[in-house]
């Protein structure tokens, strides 16, 4: 069986980069399953088609190939043969990836494509639905949030330093609006699976919010 991690968390909570770190230190493959929603939203716009529109979506949603390769032990995400790995942290490929990640033919066929990846290859997944669907039996679960204030700070400050200086109340708006779509969707909405362990990393620095989750995975796996 392979090692697999399940992370699941709000907006901003540090799932990426953390989750990076982790994986990088347990010599396992990260999967941002984030970046793939992020690549069909990517995809429906330039398709012009309203990533709202759940018809017209689902009726597309067949013709996107998500590819992710590792290169350097780095996720790469690809629509069809472009890597798109930067394109999609724009603030409208956000937007519109937590509209399409709304329908279930979206998320039927990106579900299946971490189940496949995840069933080959030792993985730390990270996303919103990894504890409670995609990896239902994952050994080791946690679900990592911190305060909105606090994630919204953060994001900020990453922001600024990616030179995009959008105001503090602006960021919040959008996290909290993301994390509402989010929480309150019909098909898998953000939730902390029964068995996944809290972290709370409000008052933990990075380093701290690592170790945590090593010591977890330790638990769990002795390594
Ligand atoms: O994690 P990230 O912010 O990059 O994810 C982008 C969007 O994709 C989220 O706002 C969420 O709507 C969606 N998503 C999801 N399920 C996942 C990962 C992300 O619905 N497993």
């Amino acid at each position: 069986m392979p090692v697999n991690i399940a992370i699941d968390g709000p907006v901003g909570a540090g799932k990426s980069s953390i989750a990076d770190t982790v994986a990088e230190r347990l010599g396992i493959l990260h999967l941002d399953t984030g970046a793939m929603y992020r690549t069909v939203g990517l995809a429906m716009l330039r398709l012009g088609v309203d990533p709202a529109d759940e018809p017209a979506v689902s009726a597309r949603v067949g013709e996107v190939a998500v590819n992710v390769r590792y290169q350097d032990g780095k996720q790469h995400t690809y629509l069809g043969e472009e890597d798109v790995t930067n394109l999609i942290r724009s603030g409208e490929v956000s937007a519109a990836a937590s509209s399409v990640s709304r329908w279930p033919a979206v998320r039927r066929a990106m579900v299946a494509a971490q189940q496949r990846m995840a069933s080959e290859t030792d993985m730390l997944i990270d996303g919103r639905d990894i504890g409670t669907v995609v990896l239902k039996n994952a050994p080791v679960k946690i679900y990592l949030t911190a305060s909105a204030e606090e994630r919204a700070r953060r994001r900020y400050k990453q922001n600024l330093e990616a030179g995009d200086d959008t105001a503090y109340e602006k960021v919040l708006e959008a996290l909290n609006e993301r994390d509402r779509q989010d929480m309150n969707r019909e098909t898998d909405p953000l939730r902390q699976a029964e068995d996944a362990v809290l972290l709370d990393t409000t008052h933990l620095n990075y380093e701290e919010s690592v170790e945590a989750i090593l010591r977890i995975v330790e638990q769990v796996y002795g390594k």
